[in-house]
């Protein structure tokens, strides 16, 4: 039996038993672990508010035969701001799909906390907008993940910056206004193109730190997700939903 510490971001949690949970973690160390959470369901366990979907903790757990026990969960954060809004709730809870559907099993590379835990820290703020942070997770989450579109030229000529330019959802590949006229990629305004290469080369602590207009954001984040989805060969069940809840 292995006992360690990691702080962690419930991400699932799903019942078991009569009064457990088993909580899905994404770990500093360890990538997502499974683990139970014996009697967390009461609500004076002391593993209760530790268990909570989006609960940050420092965990204290213990390992046998890849079984996961916790043991100690000593919240750190619980992000209570996304509970009174149902887009940013749901867009917090498409993060949790993404994650689960794409990290390999066993894949512990500390920058898909660290993009979780900035990405729902603002989420449950309200000093930028929803579909910037979107957009971030999105893209960072691909670059990530091995997936860095190539948007620092165009394909073709390896034009900079054009005042329109092509990107492709299905490669990655940007093309400049003359390259792209006969690609079957959408057009996209110059300023999203910067957006996206902020976000992509950014140092980690600053990829939300950019501005872009709110007719903007929409496309930027628009294709992001479509990125993400193509890269990823997923379909994220929850993207309709959070649409369904930004036009209510
Ligand atoms: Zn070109």
């Amino acid at each position: 039996m292995e006992k360690f510490n990691t702080d962690g971001i419930v991400i699932k949690t799903s019942v078991t038993g009569e009064s457990d949970l088993i909580v899905f973690v994404l770990t500093r160390t360890r990538g997502i672990i499974r683990a139970f959470a014996k009697g967390a369901r009461g609500m004076k366990n002391k593993l209760h508010a530790g268990s909570s979907l989006f609960a940050y903790c420092d965990f204290t757990v213990t390992e046998k035969n890849e079984v996961y026990h916790i043991n100690e969960a000593a919240v750190k954060d619980i992000f209570f701001g996304l509970r009174g809004d149902i887009a940013r709730l749901t867009l917090a809870q498409y993060f949790c799909e993404v994650l689960l559907k794409t990290l390999p099993d066993g894949e512990a590379d500390e920058e898909y906390l660290n993009l979780t835990l900035r990405s729902l820290y603002y989420l449950s703020g309200e000093t930028k907008p929803i579909l910037q942070i979107k957009a971030v997770f999105e893209l960072r989450m691909a670059a990530v993940s091995g997936y860095a579109p190539p948007v620092h030229a165009c394909a073709d000529c390896g034009a900079f910056q054009t005042d329109m330019m092509f990107f492709n959802c299905l490669t990655g590949e940007l093309f400049c206004d003359r390259c792209g006229r006969h690609s079957e990629a959408p057009v996209v305004p110059f300023p999203v193109i910067a957006a996206m290469r902020h976000i992509l080369f950014s140092s980690p602590d600053k990829v939300f730190s950019f501005r872009l207009s709110e007719e903007l954001l929409r496309p930027l984040t628009q294709l992001t997700e479509k990125y993400l989805q193509n890269c990823m060969q997923q379909r994220f069940r929850l993207t309709d939903m959070f649409w369904t809840a930004m036009s209510a």
